[in-house]
Parts: C-alpha cells; sequence; structure tokens
C-alpha cells in the first residue's frame, strides 16, 4: 500500500486511490455493476457479517467509487470520504448520520439556498430545529449556540454571491468548545485552495457537481473526516441509498487530475477580471477576496492558497441594466450554475435569491444590480470584449 500523504497534492489527484486489475488498464476502470459475486457461499457470508472486506453491493461499494473517495480524502487530508448521488445527498447524508431529533445546528444565513430549505423544512419535520447567524461575526455564532444541544455548527466559505469569508479556524475552536463539530461546504475553494480539516474543521462536504468535475456533466457529492464520524455517514448510506453511480465517479477522478490547475487558472482569470471591472465607472462595488479593498483579504491570503473564481459586482442602475448587461454578453451561458470552464454569468436577486422577499434579499446584501460571474477558462481578453458593450452608458 503507497502512503499518499508522502506525495505532493497534484500527484495524489493524478495517482491516488487507483486499483489496476488484471487488464492492466492505464486509466481508471468503470466497474458499472449492481453487484458482485462470492467464491462460495462460506465467503458470501463473510462478506455480509463484514468479517471480510470486499465489494457486496453497488448501493454501498463500487471499486470506482472507492477510487473517487480515496482519493478526495487525501486531497482533504481526512481519513475517509463518502461519495454522494448530489452535493445535497451529502448535507442529508451527514446530518441523517450524525444527528438526532432535539439536536440543534447553527449555520450562516448565507449558505446555498437548498440547504437552507433542507435544514428548515425536512430536518425540522423530524425534530431538528437551525438557527441562522451572520457568517462574519464571530459574536452571533456563539449567541446562537445552545449548549448540549447544539451538535453542529455549518458554513461555506468564501460565500455566494458576496464572497464574505469565515474565519475557520476560530469557528472549530468555539464549535469544539462546546462538544461540537465543525461542517465546511468546501464547493467555492475546493481543497486546491482551502483545507478546512487541516484548520480544525470536522467534516468537509462537496458538491462535486461545481469544480471537481469542472466541466459540468456531472451531479454528486461527498463528505470528508475521520473514520468515527464517517462511519456514520456510511451507515445511512448504505441503508438509505444516497449513493454515487460509478459512472459519475469516473467523470469526478478525471476531474480531479487537472483540479489543481484548473483552479490556478480560474484565479488568475477571476483576478484578473475582478481587477478590470473595478476600472469601469458603471461599477458601482466589487466583491472578490482577491482585491486588496476585500474586507477580509488579509483572512483569504491567511486562509487560502488561492482566492477563487467567483466575481460579483454591483452595476449602476439597478435590474434593468443588469439585466442589460447579461443580455449583451454572447459569449457566456446565462445560468445558475458555477465552478465550469466555461464562464456563467448570473442576476442573484431574481434567480438564486428571487424567492426570497424585498426584505430579506436587502439584509442579505442581494441588490437588483447586483451580478456574479463563475469566471471559465476561455480567454481573458475575450470575456472582457463580452462585457464591454453592456458596460457603456
Ligand atoms: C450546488 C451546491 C450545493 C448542492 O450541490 P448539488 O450537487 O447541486 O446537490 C451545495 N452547496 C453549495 C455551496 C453549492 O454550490
Amino acid at each position: 500500500m503507497i502512503n499518499w500523504q508522502t506525495f505532493e497534492f497534484e500527484t495524489r489527484a493524478i495517482r491516488a486511490g487507483q486499483v489496476r486489475t488484471a487488464e492492466g488498464e492505464h486509466s481508471e476502470a468503470i466497474f458499472p455493476t449492481s453487484s458482485f459475486v462470492f467464491n462460495n457461499a462460506a465467503q458470501a457470508a463473510a462478506r455480509f457479517s463484514e468479517k471480510e472486506k470486499g465489494n457486496i453491493y453497488s448501493r454501498f461499494t463500487n471499486p470506482t467509487v472507492r477510487n473517487f473517495e480515496e482519493r478526495l480524502a487525501t486531497l482533504e487530508g481526512g481519513e475517509r470520504c463518502i461519495a454522494t448521488s448530489a452535493g445535497m445527498g451529502a448535507i442529508l447524508s451527514l446530518c441523517l448520520g450524525i444527528l438526532k431529533a432535539g439536536d440543534h445546528i447553527v449555520a450562516s444565513k448565507n449558505i446555498f439556498g437548498t440547504t437552507v430549505t433542507l435544514f428548515n423544512t425536512i430536518l425540522g419535520k423530524f425534530g431538528i430545529r437551525t438557527s441562522f447567524v451572520e457568517l462574519t461575526d464571530f459574536d452571533q455564532w456563539e449567541a446562537a449556540i445552545k449548549s448540549q444541544r447544539t451538535r453542529l455548527l455549518f458554513l461555506e466559505t468564501p460565500s455566494n454571491p458576496l464572497t464574505e469569508l469565515a474565519d475557520i479556524r476560530a469557528l472549530a475552536n468555539l464549535a469544539h468548545q462546546h462538544q461540537a463539530l465543525l461542517a465546511v461546504d468546501n464547493c467555492f475553494c475546493t481543497p486546491a485552495l482551502q483545507k478546512p480539516l487541516a484548520l480544525g474543521a470536522d467534516i468537509v462536504i462537496h458538491s462535486a457537481t461545481k469544480y471537481l468535475d469542472g466541466q459540468g456533466r456531472c451531479v454528486g457529492g461527498a463528505v470528508v473526516g475521520s473514520q468515527d464520524l464517517i462511519k456514520e455517514v456510511y451507515a445511512i448510506l448504505r441503508s438509505g441509498g444516497t449513493t454515487m453511480s460509478p459512472f459519475n465517479a469516473w467523470v469526478f477522478l478525471k476531474g480531479l487530475e487537472t483540479l489543481s490547475l484548473r483552479m490556478k487558472a480560474h484565479c488568475d482569470n477571476a483576478l484578473q477580471l475582478a481587477l478590470w471591472l473595478e476600472q469601469q465607472p458603471l461599477i458601482e462595488k466589487i466583491y472578490y477576496p482577491g482585491l486588496p479593498s476585500h474586507p477580509q483579504h488579509e483572512l483569504a491570503k491567511r486562509q487560502q492558497t488561492g482566492f477563487g473564481g467567483l466575481v460579483s459586482f454591483v452595476i449602476k442602475g439597478g435590474r434593468e441594466k443588469a439585466w442589460q448587461l447579461i443580455d449583451s454578453t454572447k459569449l457566456m451561458s446565462i445560468t445558475a450554475n458555477l465552478g465550469d470552464v466555461k464562464t456563467t454569468i448570473t442576476h442573484p436577486a431574481t434567480t438564486t435569491h428571487g424567492r426570497l422577499t424585498d426584505e430579506q434579499r436587502q439584509a442579505a446584501n442581494i441588490s437588483e444590480g447586483l451580478i456574479r460571474i463563475s469566471v471559465g477558462l476561455e480567454n481573458i481578453q475575450d470575456l472582457q470584449a463580452d462585457l464591454v458593450q453592456g458596460l457603456r452608458n
């Protein structure tokens, strides 16, 4: 067995977890099989009673999926990973695995909208309550913790679309003082730019749908953490079926192989676009952690090894001007998805945040002039040229 932790990140992203079959294939094999065959009845019994390790049924063990799990676990620096059907399947499996009725979650207000729905509407039905706090306000996190009952702190950093950061180390310490766990949804940075476990977090969540795939092909997710915690998540997968398909796992494996290079290129393009946008007279405000004007630029430098691919800005003239700019683009895709080599452009107030009331949107700083760009890997000059017409008065 190779100890992958002795290799650098880029090497692990390309090599870790592969088990070559007798065919000697160079690229990873895909195992599209629902079940596995035993040599004899005694072996079947040993596998089912977990006396012998090995495959039984692809709802909970599949070689291609395991390959992806091992590779992502080493990239995040976690003991074990469980791959899931979607990012939401990862969060659901985590919560069902580690929480019970009466438990309490403290979560940041500006997490992914469907996660808010999952916490409030679905977990709420089973007696799990969630309090929502300002991501950047440590005192609010502290005040929201109800000792004993609070079992989980949950956040995304940087946030979407305003790129606010949480201090992971400070919140991990806070969680541990209260015997709670900190889970970080690391979707926007990926382990190429940020390693929450090394900063003290207990669990990393992924929507592999975004940068891990990186080319917008598959939906999937993952939970990474210690053996003890992931055992509970695995139990949900085994009996609840929030399973990743082998084909998707293979696509994500290919995604991981270029993750490091892609994230560097996303960061480069995003920084160049942000610096250029900052010069444009029609831009009222710009949100990008790589700009010295970002209120948490220093934290971003300390906590991340790159500033990410999301750039948001407010254009003067409200919704009318924002829609005009979006509609004037010919190259960028008008879609709410992100984390793709193809650049996407979104108007949060009327899409991702469209279901909020006016007051909620104001409180969340999602103004009518706000535009989010998930900067892809096209040539930066072509991206700038695509925005020029809409940025004219
Ligand atoms: C997209 C997303 C999710 C949900 O992932 P799916 O793969 O769509 O289920 C969760 N968290 C964040 C931050 C996301 O962007």
